[in-house]
């Protein structure tokens, strides 16, 4: 096997800005995975370090932990033993999600199979996806969800967390007066709540029907998350707390959480994935599709994993990454219409990818 490696940097459409934890991102740094097996199939995978306070990684530490040892082990590999002996759990984060991703669809195109094939049985062919808003004001919200529901788009994310919980009560109840009732709306506090701060904004937006409330607290904070689950009674999501697949096991083991946010890129991959999705459902929590910053070649991996599970969440899901970015290397846009992401037809993941594109927004490769 052959391994290509290159670090992409595809600036956004429109700067994102986030919590006060996060601050504004500018740009999708994201490190792209080309496995080539002896026989000419080729993978392509794609990581998305959300940046060190989010999943402690960027592309640029992805790129210096490389060396050839790493390169070498990966390489002594076989596609199909890779999938089989689920490699992917071995690995975590968005080098290991890179490399799990490419496994899949090589394995895929090797198979004259879509991905999903390898991942389980199809339920769906298409995905709603959410739109994001930009951590602001109401009228800031209220003119991109008017924008985006003329374009199709049924859910929307606000993200809060930065500013007081007085702004964000009011941001909210005066974006959800002026919608309709079948329009979604969910919240991203991004860790940015204190546990009183969490309690007061549950109480007082109570009688918003909210889809969910994602990661109001800190990470790590259980014990918080646990008080919050009790008084609360709107679904509680995590997202930052869900890194690895034993973190799923500990948050369901306590029954702290309603929604599992599962990002491919985060949890490290389509196997890991799809084991945190098997967690979920046998302790009764559900699924959001999320994403980070993401291109095509991570998007697709999620819509392939979506249309597999059986325990979505009844909303959008994150399939809008692609549409944020003012470019792409690849066509996953392609397959997102009217606020729907149709699973792609072909073999593996079923894009297509442009090294042209790859050449265009390069910081840095490696070949092994
Ligand atoms: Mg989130």
């Amino acid at each position: 096997m052959n391994l290509d490696v290159y670090r992409v940097a595809i600036p956004l459409a429109e700067p994102y800005h986030l919590s006060k934890v996060y601050g504004t991102r500018t740009h999708a740094d994201t490190v792209i995975v080309r496995m080539t097996t002896a026989g000419g199939a080729q993978g392509w995978g794609e990581g998305d370090p959300g940046g060190f306070d989010f999943t402690g990684d960027t592309g640029e530490m992805i790129m210096a932990s490389i060396n050839t040892d790493l390169l070498a082990e990966i390489i002594g590999t076989r596609v199909d033993d890779w999938v089989e002996s689920g490699q992917g759990l071995q690995r975590s984060g968005s080098w290991g999600a890179a490399l799990d991703i490419a496994a899949y669809d090589a394995l895929g195109k090797l198979h004259r199979q879509p991905v999903w094939a390898l991942l389980g049985d199809k339920r769906r062919d298409e995905v709603d996806s959410l739109w994001p808003t930009s951590s602001g004001t109401a009228d800031a919200d209220l003119q991109v969800i008017q924008a985006k529901l003329a374009e199709g788009f049924r859910t929307f994310m606000l993200k809060m967390g930065s500013r007081s919980i007085d702004e964000d009560v009011e941001r909210l109840s005066k974006v959800a007066a002026a919608l309709s009732p079948e329009v979604g709306l969910m919240v991203d506090a991004n860790q940015g709540w204190q546990l009183d701060e969490a309690l007061e904004f549950a109480d007082r937006i109570r009688d918003v029907p909210l889809v969910l409330i994602e990661q109001p607290l800190a990470a790590a904070d259980h014990g918080g998350l646990a008080k919050l689950h009790e008084a609360c009674q709107l679904p509680l999501s995590v997202d930052e707390g869900l890194q690895s697949l034993d973190d799923a096991s500990t948050i369901a083991a306590k029954g702290i959480a309603d929604i599992f946010s599962i990002k491919v890129s985060k949890n490290g991959g389509l196997r890991a994935g799809l084991e945190i999705a098997k967690t979920a459902k046998t302790h009764g929590i559900s699924i959001l599709m999320n994403s980070m910053l993401e291109l095509g070649i991570t998007q697709s991996a999620s819509l392939h994993l979506g249309c597999v599970l059986d325990s979505l969440v009844d909303c959008g899901h994150a399939y809008m990454s692609t549409l944020r970015m003012s470019d792409d290397i690849s066509n996953f846009s392609d397959f997102v219409s009217r606020g729907t992401a149709q699973l792609p037809s072909g073999m593996g993941l079923g894009i297509e990818v442009s090294e042209n594109k790859i050449r265009t927004y390069l910081k840095d490769e490696c070949h092994a």
